[in-house]
């Protein structure tokens, strides 16, 4: 198993998971020749994926999608609401896969189910992984932490978990009120207390891995997020690098890979 972020925040998401000779996307919210770029870093190439799975069609996840099905015949997985959302182009019938219900799917061999998120797109969803004795979620583009994200999470080794802004950066920051409301609403975007909360509940649980990801440029830095979510976990009794691996998604670059 190896997975890695590939690109990670509103200038573009995408994370790459490998399991038992699958390779697939999820996400790919900047260029084709972006995300070649960044495959190229792992010695990955563009057309060894076997499948692009898409959380919501948000421009920072969707982006080279369509691109990229098109060029390599790549099948794109994504709930009904995230189909309609899209704007990727046409994408041949044999690449669509469409799904409604949050049941359990065969992706390659790899078991994925999909959970509701609250954030504000179509039909956004999460994805939890199941690699024989592993599991893994990835967790991003959520407004707020509810009972559903806790039990979609509950019980996975590795978790790529958002920690977008920090509550006084974005208050202090630059953006216009509509967009810091937007961003600290109940269908936004995660900040690192609330990341740190779940972090917490996450390790008690069994967790021994966590990347935060999706972190805002102007309103966070790698420091914050770390520090924030460092500061809760050992509030709680947990330390960091001891009782949890802790990472950062670097925003442009490829993240160190999780290999098991
Ligand atoms: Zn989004
Ligand atoms: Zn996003």
């Amino acid at each position: 198993m190896k997975l890695c972020t590939l690109v990670s925040g509103s200038s573009g998401n995408s994370i790459f998971l490998s399991h038992n000779g699958t390779n697939i996307l999820i996400d790919c919210g900047v260029s084709g020749k972006q995300i070649q770029n960044s495959l190229n870093q792992i010695n990955v190439s563009a057309d060894e994926i076997d499948y692009i799975l898409v959380t919501h069609e948000h421009i920072d996840h969707s982006k080279g999608v369509g691109v990229l099905s098109r060029r390599y015949d790549i099948p794109i997985v994504a709930s009904h609401g995230t189909w309609l959302g899209m704007e990727i182009g046409e994408i041949a019938d044999h690449n669509k896969i469409v799904f409604n219900e949050n049941s359990q799917m065969d992706i390659g061999g790899i078991g994925v189910t999909p959970f509701d998120t609250p954030h504000d797109a179509m039909q956004p969803k999460g994805y939890k992984f199941d690699l024989g004795d592993k599991r893994i979620a990835i967790a991003t583009d959520i407004g707020h932490i509810n009972q559903n994200i806790k039990d979609a999470v509950f019980g996975c080794e590795i978790v790529i978990l958002e920690a977008n802004y920090d509550e006084d950066m974005l208050e202090s920051g630059p953006y216009p009120y509509h967009l810091k409301k937007r961003i600290g609403g109940e269908h936004g975007h995660l900040c690192n207390v609330e990341a740190g909360e779940l972090a917490c509940f996450l390790v008690e649980n069994g967790t021994h891995t966590i990347m935060l990801a999706h972190l805002s440029k102007e309103n966070n830095s790698e420091n914050v997020a770390f520090s924030t979510v460092a500061r809760i976990l050992d509030l709680g009794g947990i330390k960091v690098s001891k009782d949890v691996k802790l990472g950062i998604a670097p925003r442009y670059c490829t993240s160190a890979p999780i290999v098991i």
